[in-house]
């Protein structure tokens, strides 16, 4: 008998891991981190209800850690079968697996040498080298090619536009003589009219739905990078001031970086100096290099425009500005941190929590002339959260620093669908699935949704709870 069990993301945002039980195969969907909240991040120490040897394949939607940053766990436990991705999933995963191994590494480490952990010795979820491993699984595919995943199973990856490689992916089985039956894992839905990364590709229908809610109770604000960014790179460097920008070192950064340049051609900004001051950063930034035909028409075009232009590798061309460098070794970091030249940087992380825009920010929060500008979404008890809300002081590396530059945030740079997004995509269903789940929202967003598309479309829905399992026979049959 087919059937689902929720093992992350049922009623939160975090942990996307969806087990799939069918005649004589396993396959497990995502396998994400649980991330936030203690009580979440205990979850990843909790053995899955499966052993990890009797699953036959993963499949992943995109390179997120939430979706797929349980994997190196996943391949120690014990896991040995494929892990089906797109190349441009596949590509970002070598990026940011082996980095989640060394911070576990790191973390575990630190907690021994001050005793504040209650496991002695604290262990790492994961190591370096189980990441390192479990990379050797990676089974990369084409995007919209059925691939055979198990026994009389296909999966499609279609592009979500959510992150570079990033799909909702579709299983088809096989039904006996009757009509194959669908199952779409949504993954999460990327935006319409962005210039980055492209709209979310139509789907036409499916027997059984998974759908993301992350927004599902929020309309994003009308775009205002373009405006607000021109403003406040203008006021800071005509004070004297560095504008530094902390984002996230997958897929925001890019987005940023496409923004300053096309500020710049625009002759809406002067042309400054722009450092990309993170080390996966720069690498993630290779491959939307690389991967361009990926992406959103817009930015394409922009780069054979510029090519044309500037006679110059067009390629690197679409996410840089006339004076961008990237900053690799540390002691160059260090350099730009006591520089006192006028600048805009770009560093990780993107809630300020750790990484190198710490440095940058201890040293530029206690003079006005500079400006610290949000571009996401910051979560509660992160220094960035206390930033924004007005602190007047701040620790960072132990030590307090008064807040005396321009704290700001641009809002609008969500890579998630928000609720008239997800109706929109919905819309394009030729069929109302037998059943729709809502995955990957808290409860609130979660339930706004439903209220949505029951007015909406009428469809049959439910919000499974965490670990619940739900049998499939009556949606597939
Ligand atoms: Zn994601």
């Amino acid at each position: 008998m087919p059937s689902i069990t929720f093992l992350g993301a049922a009623r939160t945002v975090t942990g996307s891991k969806y087990l799939l039980e069918l005649d004589g195969s396993r396959l497990l969907v995502d396998c994400g981190l649980f991330q936030g909240l203690k009580e979440l991040r205990e979850r990843n120490w909790q053995p899955l209800p499966v052993d990890a040897a009797s699953i036959d394949a993963v499949i992943l939607t995109h390179a997120h850690l939430d979706h797929c940053g349980y994997l190196p766990r996943l391949v120690a436990e014990g896991f040995t079968g494929r892990i089906f991705c797109t190349q441009g999933t596949g590509s970002l995963c070598r990026i940011v697996l082996p980095d989640a191994g060394r911070l576990q590494e790191e973390d575990a480490e630190l907690a021994n040498k001050r005793g504040y952990s209650k496991h002695t010795p604290a262990l790492p979820l994961f190591t370096e080298e189980d990441a390192n491993r479990a990379l050797v699984q990676l089974q990369l595919i084409g995007y919209d090619r059925p691939v055979p995943v198990a026994d009389g199973v296909e999966a499609t990856f279609t592009n979500a536009g959510h992150l570079l490689g990033s799909s909702y992916v579709k299983l088809t089985f096989a039904n006996g003589g009757g009509r194959p039956k669908t199952l779409l894992f949504g993954g999460d839905l990327g935006r319409y009219d962005r210039p980055v990364l492209p709209d979310p590709t139509p789907a036409t229908g499916a027997d059984v739905l998974l759908v993301e809610s992350t927004y599902g109770n929020r309309l994003h604000p009308p775009s205002e990078e373009e405006e607000k960014l021109a403003a406040l790179v203008n006021e800071t460097i005509k004070q004297g001031g560095k504008l530094i920008i902390p984002s996230f070192a997958i897929g925001r950064a890019e987005e940023v970086l496409y923004w300053l340049r096309r500020l710049e051609e625009e002759k809406r900004i002067p042309q400054v100096p722009v450092f990309l001051d993170s080390p996966m950063a720069a690498r993630a930034r290779e491959q939307y290099a690389a991967r361009l035909d990926e992406l959103d028409p817009e930015i394409r075009e922009a780069s054979e425009h510029l090519r044309a232009r500037l006679h110059a590798e067009h390629r690197v061309c679409a996410f840089c500005t006339a004076r961008f460098q990237v900053v690799s070794s540390p002691k160059e970091s260090r350099q730009l941190v006591a520089s006192k030249a006028p600048a805009i940087i770009v560093s990780s992380s993107g809630m300020a929590s750790g990484g190198r825009v710490l440095h940058h920010l201890r040293a530029a929060l206690p003079e006005e002339r500079h400006t610290v500008l949000f571009v996401g979404y910051q979560a509660a008890g992160t220094r960035g959260r206390r930033l924004l809300e007005g602190a007047r002081e701040i620790k960072i590396h132990g030590e307090m620093v008064p807040v005396r530059a321009r704290i700001d945030r641009i809002d609008s740079m969500s890579a998630h669908a928000d609720s008239a997004e997800i109706l929109r995509w919905l819309g394009g269903f030729d069929r109302p699935p037998a059943m729709t789940f809502l995955v990957h929202g808290e409860p609130e967003a979660m339930e706004a949704l439903e209220a949505t598309i029951d007015q909406r479309l009428g469809w049959r829905t439910m919000k499974p709870e965490h670990k619940q399992t739900v049998d499939l026979a009556e949606f597939l049959s």
